[in-house]
């Protein structure tokens, strides 16, 4: 938990006067891997973990950004387009700043303070985060109103622009929409979307504290062989085929397209299935989809690695489980464990123990409570 008065007496003490503070979470993803890319469902929820951005409104067109997380001051000149891109934490902030204005947004100079409680790097999206709070606070302290899809897009173009990774919409559209006690339905191709309220259960997010450094080659190869394998079935995107079409054309496909395209085509299908059963309150059969989606990350899109295998291996032996799989790029990170509320402290003291002496690491868990997208924070006093 982010102390909000240590924050805001922080700012007070560099900058002399109060500031604002906007808040954007993190975020989980129930089932949907790898589909966002391929203009597929996704299932996300956002988190009770979240980045928190303190921040009043300059006279000159200076950003000056500094983290309670990470070392240094980040100085943006919003006239300055010709700066050199930052390689540090300061590319976000660059990015989300600049893109606001190319997008239309006129912004005024501002100071802010960062701080946040989301795991950075472990796959809950600590990146999407901070530009949504970032972008969302510059705007506001300007007095701008930006649609909430379009601040999403912002901080996507920022990730592709200036973090340099290619992601999907789904991060950055769940920490802006995220709803308390509420999954989201994403149609990643129309942006077409629904809340759905989840019934009582519990999510924990265990990190198994290993990132292999294929991570990022491996992510841009999927796309790629993703790509290749719509185009070989005559089609603009994985999201056009169905598990009919695949099977029909699966001899004239590699072995390697043909299992990157099933695990795409079977993924969609249980995103679909997942919503049914959350509507008609089956949990079982819930569990047993996210189950499938990690069998089908390990074996046909090959993205897990020994360490998110055994964290799952662990996870499904504990009583109360229904379901548990790696979330988010692979090779490394984090997986996520749905279970019956009850049973949440035993699993979580179970599967620590369990987890580190089979692989002498010693895991992150973090009991998650689904929570709301962006806003601004009042300090009650
Ligand atoms: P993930 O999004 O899975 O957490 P990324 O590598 O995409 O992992 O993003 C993590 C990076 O985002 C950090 O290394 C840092 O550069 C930046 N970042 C996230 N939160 C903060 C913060 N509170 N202050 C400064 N930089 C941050
Ligand atoms: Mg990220």
């Amino acid at each position: 938990m982010i102390d909000l008065e240590l924050l805001k007496a922080r700012f007070i003490d560099k900058h002399g006067l109060a500031p604002r503070i906007f808040r954007a979470p993190g975020r989980v993803n129930l089932i949907g891997e790898h589909t966002d890319y391929n203009d597929g469902f996704v299932l996300p929820a956002a988190i009770d973990m979240a980045t928190y951005v303190a921040a009043s409104p300059r006279e000159d067109r200076i950003v000056a950004a500094a983290s309670v997380n990470f070392e240094g001051i980040v100085s943006v000149d919003l006239d300055d387009r010709d700066a050199l891109p930052r390689t540090d934490w300061g590319k976000y902030i660059q990015g989300v700043a600049f893109v606001l204005e190319t997008r239309g947004n006129r912004l005024l100079g501002a100071d802010l303070l960062i701080a946040s409680d989301i795991p950075f790097g472990a796959g809950l999206s600590s990146s999407a985060a901070l530009e949504i709070s970032v972008g969302f606070a510059l705007a506001s302290i300007c007095g701008n109103t930006i649609d909430g899809m379009e601040l999403a897009k912002i901080g996507q173009a920022a990730e592709h622009e200036y973090g340099g990774v290619m992601s999907g919409i789904m991060d950055q559209f769940v920490s802006v929409h995220g709803q308390e006690g509420r999954a989201l339905f994403l149609d990643c191709r129309s942006l077409d979307w629904s809340a759905i309220p989840l019934p009582d259960i519990a999510f924990v997010v265990c990190h198994t504290k290993t990132r292999h450094n294929l991570a990022d080659g491996e992510y841009n190869k999927r796309r790629t062989e993703c790509e290749n394998a719509a185009a070989m079935l005559g089609k603009t995107s994985l999201r056009d085929v169905s598990v009919d079409d695949l099977e029909k054309m699966e001899s004239q496909m590699s072995e390697l397209l043909k299992k990157r395209a099933r695990h795409v085509v079977t993924e969609n299908a249980r995103v679909l299935s997942a919503v049914a059963s959350i509507n008609s309150g089956d949990l079982r059969r819930l569990g047993e989809l996210i189950n499938a989606s990690h069998e089908s990350l390990r074996y046909d899109f090959e993205v897990s690695c020994p360490e998110l295998d055994t964290m799952v291996e662990i996870a499904r032996r504990q009583p109360g489980v229904l379901g548990a799989r790696m979330m988010g790029g692979g090779f490394g990170g984090c997986t996520i464990n749905l279970m019956l509320p009850n049973t949440r402290g035993e699993f979580m003291s179970k599967v620590s123990r369990a987890y580190r002496a089979e692989t002498s690491i010693e895991p992150e868990l973090y009991d998650v409570r689904i929570a709301a997208g962006v806003e601004e924070v009042f300090i009650n006093k």
